[in-house]
């Protein structure tokens, strides 16, 4: 393993049903058995980094002091990452996210943050970041908490942001982006342009690269005053697109800290991402970096693309 990858975010467990149609306000509905998993963006994230191979994975978030914090632990720790900096919170429970799938695979879900709102950076994650290649860091903890760990990254790692869930960034978090990534609502929801190119030019007006993901149309990096990169992704059938960005995330940040040149990256972060569409679920979705590699190979015809 060659670089770093520091991943500051969520850990959810994600408690899901299955209903013949979404309740509705005031009804009670039977459901069959209920599943519980791995969830959270940054845990999702951090799991694809880890399963990309290539890179050290660490983690840092919060749990609560309860089952859902050992067991999400012991699951990240099981996929490879490093949880050192992954905190308890004796006053929060670890974070939940309660989802309800009907048959049309149509969704809502709830999220109770819980200590996701309360993480902190521990000295395990200073010194983490400090040494990190790549500091990858999502929206469903605080703002303040992703600027600290921003500001205690490593002269020259990269922060790659993907504003998800969308919010109104705080401009000083936003000086410390390297590059923003979004999908085409986050992209809308930021800026108020319903068109993708104008969303992306008014962002770069506040950091100086932004990579937007397009679905099955693949991903497009664009640097202020530079030609843009656009990636396709492999053509698949999806079943289901939760977590796609998340594994897309993960999977660019690992091959980012890995040395990997900027296209290829891209390229692993698109395979994987479309192979994580052809199946369900989110951490459970996300492919070996065996299986991102042959998809890679196969569509970008060989290693280097
Ligand atoms: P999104 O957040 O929907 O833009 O998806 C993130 C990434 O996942 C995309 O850039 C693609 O690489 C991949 N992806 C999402 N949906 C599909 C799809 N239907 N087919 C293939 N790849 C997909």
């Amino acid at each position: 393993m060659s670089g770093t990858v520091v991943v500051v975010g969520s850990i959810n467990v994600d408690v899901s049903v299955t209903v013949e149609a979404l309740p509705r306000p005031g009804e009670t509905l039977m459901a069959g058995s209920v599943r519980r998993s791995g969830g959270g963006k940054g845990a999702n994230q951090a799991v694809a980094a880890a399963r990309a191979g290539g890179a050290c994975t660490l983690m840092v978030g919060c749990v609560g002091d309860d089952g859902d914090g050992a067991d999400m632990r012991r699951s990240l720790t099981a996929s490879g990452v490093d949880v050192r900096a992954v905190t308890t919170s004796l006053d929060e429970p670890t974070g939940t996210a309660l989802i309800t799938v009907d048959a049309a695979a149509e969704n809502t879900i709830v999220v109770a943050a819980g200590a996701n709102g309360v993480v902190r950076l521990d000295d395990v994650a200073r010194e983490a970041l400090a040494g990190a290649d790549v500091v990858l860091a999502q929206l469903e903890i605080p703002q303040t908490v992703v600027l600290e760990a921003a500001r205690a990254r490593r002269e020259g790692a990269l922060l790659l942001l993907n504003a998800a869930p969308w919010a109104p960034l705080l401009p000083e978090l936003l000086a410390e982006v390297d590059v923003l990534v979004v999908n085409e609502h986050e992209a809308r929801g930021l800026t108020g342009h319903d068109d993708v190119d104008e969303a992306v030019e008014t962002l770069l007006a506040d950091v100086p690269a932004v990579l937007v993901t397009l679905g099955a149309a693949g991903s497009r990096l664009q640097r202020r005053g530079e030609d843009a990169v656009t990636v396709t992704t492999p053509r698949v059938t999806a079943v289901d697109t939760t977590g796609a960005g998340d594994t897309f995330c993960g999977v660019l940040g690992a091959a980012l800290a890995a040395g990997e040149p900027e296209r290829v990256a891209l390229q692993r972060a698109s395979a994987a991402a479309s192979i994580a569409v052809e199946r369900r679920g989110a951490q459970d979705a996300v492919p070996t970096a065996d299986e991102t590699t042959r998809r890679h190979d196969d569509t970008y015809g060989g290693p280097t693309g």
